[in-house]
């Protein structure tokens, strides 16, 4: 059976070559991230060549996320690693100073942001080495910022910083944030992942980047402060789609409450039609063992039954001892999960557009004459993201003209991408889609089909034309009658394995 949540694989040393790329491929990576924490432009050049290679070695569409790394506040250096205890002072100081002991229980640091010392008031929360160590604000000085230390913990150099109560409102996008977006348009990545969201804004600032950079890329939110959390309504609205950033998440809201948060913001994205990707620690213990969890299993399954779009591995496929295997892993759960299912989520969404209407009646219509699969014709991709809003049991494949459009939907729920070469007349293009389906065995002439178009093509957002295609139609268009001889030759299809 084939899966319909889509899966993406971080890249890094463990998996960066042709060789373990196109197996992860085949295996049923549908996107590959590359991590700008890590790595020069020269490696992510490697890897994105090898990347393409990969896709030409399988015939099979991936595509490529570039996640931004963003504002990551760290402490500076310290002499000695301090071994901190409940009621110990930690001065933050404003000064690029190196941490030290300055007496019994009482120790300095500085920060790479210190403009946000002034932004902190006594009571304030903050967290130190990913949440391991709590400290409260206790009283704001001239030259430092003192914080009383709330449970036992080791810290060393250079750890994160997190501001669980505090509104950053800093500019996200950093100079080398700036420098790496512009790596990421003049290399044609499909979609950039913006790092610590805070609100709408955000995003409209990462869009004028790219537009000035001459871009078009799709722009992911990832949702982990309190305060995304507060506007995602403002974030979704300026957002192609989120992430559930778990991890740092994790640490900014309490970490009770990360699948509540995380259910709300699959919801959100899917009443929208936007794609939504759950991240981090899914298969952790994976990175070194050959098997997972029962809990990590759970909570892959969980997620794909949340609505999830798509599933994301990150140490587990950068430095994980088994890229491949991790990948198997996650198939199979997902696979198994999607046979209970909940598909055709009429109820739960209510039409924004004509559109909706259209989409949804298409896929009521498909059920109603048992449809094995819905053909559409997408210009921008939109008609097929909103196809897989209402969760269809048949499949979604998408026929488009433009190879970027084929893969951004490589992030959709339960959609196929493939792509024609050529425009030509609908009739011709139906044909032609037809022809090869049934040449590549994707489509079966016994079943039913539901097509959708816009027709005259390539008009963005004009989905006007339902047409059922049985055993007779399918015979009629797949003999190619109607298809030209030189249309011929050029219209290709590339479908995505899964
Ligand atoms: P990161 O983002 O891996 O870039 O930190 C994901 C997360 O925080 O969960
Ligand atoms: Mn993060």
């Amino acid at each position: 059976m084939q899966k319909r949540t889509k899966i993406v694989a971080t890249v890094g040393p463990s998996s960066d070559s042709v060789e373990v790329l196109s197996q992860m491929i085949l295996s049923g990576v549908n996107v590959f991230r590359l991590n700008f924490s890590h790595g020069t432009h020269d490696y992510h050049s490697k890897v994105l060549a090898n990347i393409r290679s990969s896709m030409n070695k399988t015939g099979l569409i991936v595509g490529v996320l570039q996640d931004i790394s963003g504002p990551k506040i760290r402490i500076g250096a310290l002499r000695e690693e301090f071994h901190l205890h409940p009621k110990d002072r930690l001065d933050f100081y404003r000064d690029p100073i190196e941490g030290e002991r300055i007496g019994e229980h009482h120790y300095t640091v500085s920060i790479n942001e210190n403009s946000i010392l002034d932004l902190l008031n006594v009571g304030d929360s903050i967290y130190l080495h990913d949440g391991n160590i709590r400290a409260r604000i206790v009283s704001c000085e001239d030259r430092f910022v003192q914080a009383e230390i709330e449970n036992n913990g080791k810290l060393n150099s250079r750890k994160g910083i997190n501001f669980p109560n505090t509104r950053l409102g800093i500019d996200i996008l950093t100079a080398k944030d700036q420098e790496d977006m512009a790596w990421g348009v003049a290399n044609g990545v499909d979609f950039m992942a913006i790092s610590f969201v805070q609100n709408g804004l955000d995003m409209i600032r990462a869009r004028e980047i790219v537009r000035s950079l001459g871009g078009e890329v799709q722009l992911f939110a990832k949702i982990e402060k309190f305060d995304a959390v507060e506007n995602i309504d403002d974030i979704l609205e300026h957002s192609d789609g989120l992430m559930v950033a778990r991890g740092d998440l994790g640490i900014e809201v309490p970490y009770y409450q990360v699948p509540t948060i995380q259910k709300m913001l699959i919801r959100k994205a899917n009443e929208r039609s936007k794609p939504v990707i759950t991240a981090t620690q899914m298969l952790l213990s994976m990175t070194q063992n050959e098997t997972a969890t029962r809990a990590e299993i759970s909570d892959v399954a969980n997620a794909v039954l949340d609505g999830t779009d798509a599933v994301m591995l990150s140490e587990e496929s950068a430095v994980g001892d088994n890229p491949i295997l991790v990948v198997e892993t996650m198939v199979n759960t997902i696979q198994s999960i999607e046979e209970i299912y909940p598909f055709d989520k009429f109820a739960e969404f209510r039409p924004h557009d004509p559109m909706d209407i259209i989409n949804e009646s298409a896929v009521r219509l498909g059920d109603a004459l048992h449809a094995v699969g819905i053909i559409a014709m997408t210009t921008s991709g939109q008609s097929a993201k909103k196809l897989a809003r209402y969760r269809p049991e048949m499949t979604i494949y998408a026929a488009t003209h433009d190879e970027r459009v084929a893969r951004l939907l490589t992030l959709v729920w339960g959609v196929i991408p493939a792509y024609l070469t050529k425009k030509a007349k609908l009739e011709e293009m139906l044909s032609d889609i037809i022809s090869r389906g049934l040449a590549r065995n994707i489509i079966d002439k016994t079943q039913t089909y539901i097509f959708t178009a816009g027709d005259p093509v390539g008009v963005q957002g004009t989905t006007n034309l339902i047409r059922i295609l049985r055993e007779h139609e399918i015979s009629f268009f797949g003999t190619s009658k109607v298809s030209s001889s030189k249309s011929k030759k050029v219209h290709e299809i590339i479908p995505s394995l899964f």
